[in-house]
């Protein structure tokens, strides 16, 4: 399959940073951000804070403008609107930022998302032009009993099935083992380059080769400066999904190793 796609390295602040705290990190990490960027064409970057932080993050971003830098939302609804207190709409979503993640592990633990829900919410995201981040994957005791490749293959089916034909290959996917999440335990690069390479194949089953070669896959699971470059070297990983490194000066240096990965020929 066709090895052309853009690298992706987006930032999961989580419950982290409200207004204030979110503006300050953006003003400290944005300009060494948008000078790494600037000079590789084939990386984007998103950052996630919190719903509430989002138009403070905004601000800085508006005010430093760089191209290969984008916001992202941690979670929306599928609804258009009406009674669903303390949900946020897809157009509300799509007025300050383009990316959207969806099925994080702990929306599915502590808010009982299901593979149904998530595929809503990624339809939904489609319909208003917001990129999905779908997250996927196993937990460890589904790891520890050989389950993850049957886990996963339920998931994609459920969560990424009924796609229109032109939209399945604009997905992005995060591969992120429960076990690895907060963790400090990563997966390796051949654990994780061995799950991608299956969420590719049945992709490739779902959608054919076309989507199936432009689906970007990113790992995700205790990602940091020190590890990234393993997880990105592997050919069919596109970058990552980062949490507890994108809240510190480390992203930076995630971003960094990432591009000077991904550009060596
Ligand atoms: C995440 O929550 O998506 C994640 C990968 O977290 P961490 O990097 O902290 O493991």
């Amino acid at each position: 399959m066709a090895q052309s796609r853009t690298a992706i390295v987006a930032g999961n602040w989580k419950m982290n940073y409200g207004p204030k705290q979110a503006s300050a990190f953006a003003m400290e990490i944005l300009p060494e951000l948008g000078q790494l960027t600037r000079g590789y064409q084939d990386i984007l970057c998103i950052l996630c804070p919190p719903a509430i932080s989002l138009p403070a993050v905004r601000e800085v971003t508006d005010a430093m403008p760089a191209p290969r830098i984008e916001l992202g939302a941690q979670n929306m609804y599928f609804e258009e609107q009406g009674a669903y207190t303390g949900e946020l709409s897809p157009a509300m979503v799509r007025e300050l930022c383009s990316n959207v993640i969806l099925g994080h592990s702990e929306r599915r633990t502590y808010f009982a998302e299901t593979d149904e829900v998530v595929n809503r919410k990624v339809q939904a995201a489609f319909k208003h032009n917001l990129r999905p981040i779908v997250c996927i994957g196993e937990n460890l005791a589904q790891y520890e009993s050989g389950a993850t490749q049957e886990v996963i293959r339920a998931q994609v089916q459920a969560s990424l099935s009924n796609f229109p034909a032109e939209k399945a290959g604009e997905v992005v996917i995060a591969y992120e083992p429960i076990w690895a999440i907060g963790t400090g335990r990563a997966a390796t690069a051949k654990i994780a380059g061995e799950v991608i390479h299956l969420i590719r194949k049945l992709y490739h089953d779902m959608y054919g080769p076309e989507a199936a070669a432009s689906l970007r896959i990113l790992y995700g699971g205790s990602v940091t400066g020190a590890n990234i470059g393993e997880f990105v070297a592997h050919p069919d990983i596109d970058g990552a999904l980062v949490g507890g490194a994108s809240l510190k000066p480390d992203f930076i240096e995630i971003v960094r190793k990432t591009i000077a990965t991904k550009q060596k020929p």
